[in-house]
């Protein structure tokens, strides 16, 4: 690089900051290009509806010389990560010499753009793909990711079914009508399984819904639908979620501890069926993870302490994000809403409301290059929302309503 030549700091960090990378971006290589990976193993390695990534502009060794845990993801690919707080940092590619050109490095690695600084440049990134969303069955989450960031050109971003290289393009738009046709002549089970990546956490979601449906509206939970007891899934854009889940707006669902359970154990048949005994609370829970005996059923469920009151479990041997909770609401936590299997596809609207047209926490990323790509992802939903005639969501309307109310009694003083 030229000495003259002006250079942006690009920092790569995880959540609990023992791992940290930064190097030099000459500004006149920017925007970085960004790939957004849909396929099922990236929904259930991140917990997120996705992975995102980009090739990191700085030297090999200096990724290599941090300590991070890896994952085995497939024969080329593996992920590299924080072992103490799970953020996922950075895949590693090998390729076989035959693939490669000139003087390519056998290594290659990408970054993951969760855990990327948020600098002030508008132009720090900017998303060229969408790949694999043909494994999302509906869509997912790309029918609102079309429009990024500054998109002057009006074209949306291209989704290919899978390799960009060989596959062609699909309409996710066209994918979500022929899923919601489909899933009218297909029954949603009461058990929906959730596992990470490895099945180091091997779980099922129960519904609720016999539970639910003999309640009143206002006995129900916040997060279940009032009319339909599905379960709200929303868009999470806080610092400390984005970086353990890797990429740049979470989406958590939400459950009843008491409707999560361990999966039933197909290797042996000696092993206690499911239906018996995963910590109905997060007390519970956390002493379960921490006890030197533990339940093998927990596996590789384990948790890092991101402040005094909050615990992130997550999978130790594949980092996907799995619970979010918080000592003040013992009976519930936030579940990784990619680590669903539902029938329908990757948005679980069989069993999801996704509060659609709602970012929280987007004040997180105020002044640095994510917060076009924020406000730009809750426009493309809201978008969704309009075009598609559904309702504004109850969970939205809560969530609103509160804003104003505190915004109100602020004014007050
Ligand atoms: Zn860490
Ligand atoms: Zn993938
Ligand atoms: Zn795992
Ligand atoms: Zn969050």
């Amino acid at each position: 690089m030229a000495s003259d030549e002006e250079a942006v700091e690009l920092t790569a960090q995880c959540l609990c900051k023992a791992q940290s990378i930064t190097t030099s971006v000459p500004t006149s290589s920017l925007p970085l290009q960004a790939s957004y990976c849909h396929c099922t193993s990236c929904r259930h390695v991140t917990g997120g509806m996705y992975s995102s990534c980009v090739a990191w502009p700085g030297p090999s060794a200096a990724v290599r010389a941090l300590s991070l845990r890896s994952y085995a993801f497939s024969q080329r690919l593996t992920i590299l990560f924080c072992g103490t707080c799970s953020s996922p940092m950075f895949w590693r590619e090998r390729r076989p010499e035959k693939e490669r050109k000139g003087k390519e490095e056998e290594e290659t690695f990408e970054a993951f753009t969760g855990v990327l600084s948020n600098n002030a440049l508008p132009d720090m990134i900017q998303v060229k793909d969408h790949i694999f969303v043909g494994d999302t069955l509906d869509g997912g989450a790309a029918i609102w990711l079309r429009h990024l960031l500054k998109d002057k050109s009006g074209t949306p971003v291209p989704c290919y079914r899978s390799w960009r290289h060989d596959s062609e393009l699909v309409d996710p738009d066209a994918m979500a009508a022929a899923s919601e046709a489909k899933m009218k002549h297909v029954p949603i089970p009461d058990e929906i399984p959730v596992h990470c990546r490895c099945k180091g956490v091997n779980l099922i979601l129960h519904r609720g819904i016999a539970d639910y449906s003999t309640k009143e509206p206002s006995q129900l939970p916040f997060f279940v639908d009032p009319s339909t007891h599905k379960l709200m899934a929303g868009f999470d854009a806080c610092h400390s979620c984005r970086t353990s889940a890797g990429i740049d707006v979470m989406n958590w669902t939400f459950t009843l501890l008491k409707n999560i359970d361990y999966a039933p154990s197909s290797s042996s048949s000696d092993a206690p069926s499911s239906g018996s005994g995963f910590p109905s609370n997060t007390l519970d829970l956390k002493a379960a993870v921490s006890s030197p005996d533990r339940d093998p059923r927990l596996s590789h469920l384990a948790y890092y302490v991101s402040s005094d009151d909050v615990q992130r479990y997550f999978c130790s041997r594949c980092s996907a994000s799995v619970f979010y909770a918080v000592d003040s609401r013992p009976s519930m936590v936030d579940l990784g809403s990619g680590l669903l299997d539902a029938p329908d596809g990757a948005r679980a609207e069989s069993v999801l409301v996704w509060i659609l047209g709602l970012m929280i926490w987007a004040e997180d990323v105020k002044g640095g290059w994510r917060e076009e790509l924020v406000s730009s992802i809750k426009r493309n939903s809201e978008d969704w929302r309009i075009k598609n005639g559904i309702p504004v969501s109850w969970g939205r309307k809560l969530r609103e309503e509160r804003t104003a109310k505190n915004a109100a009694e602020a004014a007050q003083g």
